[in-house]
């Protein structure tokens, strides 16, 4: 079975978000499961030099986009024994941005094309090709529109939200497809502009999301950002795989919490102090994080005799507000603005509680990375949230972390303190500790979950 993984990121070339880590650990996972999987993605300006050295060139040619020749070469990278085909066109990816570029509507449609015109230089003829959220939603178009009866399409949706909008116009102009056929409520047409990702639901062989809840979520008005008539519709071709976490790169240490927690709270200028709960965070500072919730309880919660660390960076009317906080509650609360990897590590060894109230979550690898480590995930039953956490339970011992539904400041104090009261019980918490250590969070299922998918779409009927 030969896969190309088509997609805007891939770490460690280049990474914005979640896309990117599944871009890198699915891959590997599929080809120690034995599959033949490529990934291909533009060749920018961002990926660090180290890289960009070592890369082989395969040959180039012109393509035709928006009504004039372009040049594509094809750069070839073998990564921990995947193969990583790099798009080239300076014109298109040498820039500031890797995306949100003026021109990102014909920098997409470029690469779109070059990923189904360009077999002949890397050699490589795909059965499936596996596209990515909107950068790679129309390679499914450009496939029935050069012929390609032979290949079949899948497509991932990891962000419902960022859905490539660009002006109507741009068929003729840049995509340079049949308007008629193409500009229709079952094809590209979004209100009065058109979205990528519509092309990538209707036009491709299967369409998966990163959870089960997710999967479900989107076909309501509430999660489906105008799109869930689209997804009930094509509700027989939908299906939510949940991802893993890259176990390579979040490893626990064997070091017993108490010490790590103390290491935190003197690095963090916290009071060191083994029993009071540590709560944190570790996230994008934006609203769909459910941050108006903890800006909302702050105070309350801090009266609960907690203390609190936040690492993100974001929305700068949060950002000033943690801050704050911190000033005001010396010695209980730490707020990190920034970016920080090896830090993150740090909070989740030594935390005990992870908070996570998202209003939607098509996955989340953040409560994952946090059980872990050991530590406790209190989350919005939503998305991949409900999918990974069970909600303890105190009569039979069960679950590995909290839940609430109520999307309201009061319902997830309660919860805490729910949590809290669990937490002073040492035998309930080392219980909890140890079902959310259990949890398998690798890519063993997901990718097996892929190879299913590949294989149904294989076994399709040609049209
Ligand atoms: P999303 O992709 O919506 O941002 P996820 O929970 O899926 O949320 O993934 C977030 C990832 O980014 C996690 O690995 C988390 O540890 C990491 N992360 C988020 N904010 C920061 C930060 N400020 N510093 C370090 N890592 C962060």
């Amino acid at each position: 079975m030969k896969v190309l993984f088509a997609t805007g990121e891939a770490w460690p070339f280049v990474k914005t978000g979640g896309l990117g880590d599944v871009a890198y650990s699915l891959p590997k996972a599929l080809k120690e499961k034995g599959i033949d999987v490529r990934v291909i993605l533009p060749k920018y300006e961002q990926i660090p030099e180290k890289y960009r050295c070592g890369m082989e060139h395969l040959g180039h040619k012109k393509i035709w986009v928006s009504h004039y020749d372009a040049y594509v070469g094809i750069e070839q990278y073998k990564l921990e024994d995947v193969i990583y085909y790099f798009v080239d066109n300076m014109q298109y990816f040498a820039r500031p941005k890797i995306y949100g570029e003026i021109d990102d509507c014909e920098r997409f449609t470029f690469f779109s094309k070059a990923v189904v015109e360009t077999f002949d230089l890397t050699g490589f003829t795909p059965d499936i090709i596996h596209c990515n959220d909107w950068h790679s939603a129309l390679v499914p178009i450009y496939v029935r529109e050069r012929g390609l009866t032979d290949i079949k399409t899948v497509y991932t949706i990891h962000n419902l939200r960022y859905q490539g909008f660009f002006p109507n116009i741009e068929i003729e102009e840049t995509l340079e497809i049949d308007r008629a056929k193409y500009y229709q409520e079952d094809g590209l047409k979004y209100y009065d502009v058109i979205s990528f990702m519509k092309g990538g639901v209707v036009y491709s062989d299967y369409v998966t999301t990163v959870s089960k809840s997710y999967a479900d979520e989107i076909k309501t008005p509430e999660y489906g950002e105008g799109i869930d008539g689209l997804f009930r519709k094509f509700a027989f071709k939908l299906t939510g795989i949940v991802n893993g976490v890259d176990n390579t790169v979040f490893k626990a240490s064997s070091e017993p919490k108490r010490s790590l927690k103390e290491k935190l709270q003197k690095k963090l200028g916290l009071n060191v102090d083994p029993d009071v709960p540590l709560v944190a965070i570790i996230t994008r500072l934006d609203r769909q994080k459910g941050i108006d919730l903890i800006t909302q309880a702050f105070d309350r919660m801090m009266g609960m005799g907690i203390q609190f660390v936040l690492l993100g960076s974001g929305d700068p009317y949060y950002e000033s507000f943690f801050r704050c906080k911190e000033s005001e509650y010396k010695g209980r609360v730490c707020s990190y603005i920034g970016f920080n990897q090896p830090l993150s590590i740090e909070i989740y060894s030594g935390a005990d509680m992870f908070l996570m109230p998202s209003l939607f979550e098509p996955c989340g690898l953040s409560q994952m990375i946090a059980m872990e480590y050991g530590t406790i995930p209190i989350v919005r039953e939503t998305g991949g949230l409900k999918d990974t956490v069970t909600p303890y339970n105190k009569y039979t011992g069960q679950g590995n972390g909290f839940s609430f539904i109520d999307p309201t400041p009061e319902v997830m104090l309660k919860i805490l303190g729910y949590a809290i009261e669990t937490y002073k019980n040492k035998k309930q918490w080392d219980m909890l500790i140890k079902h959310a250590k259990e949890r398998d969070s690798s890519w063993n299922r997901p990718a097996d979950e892929y190879i299913e998918v590949y294989r149904k779409v294989l076994n399709m009927r040609k049209p």
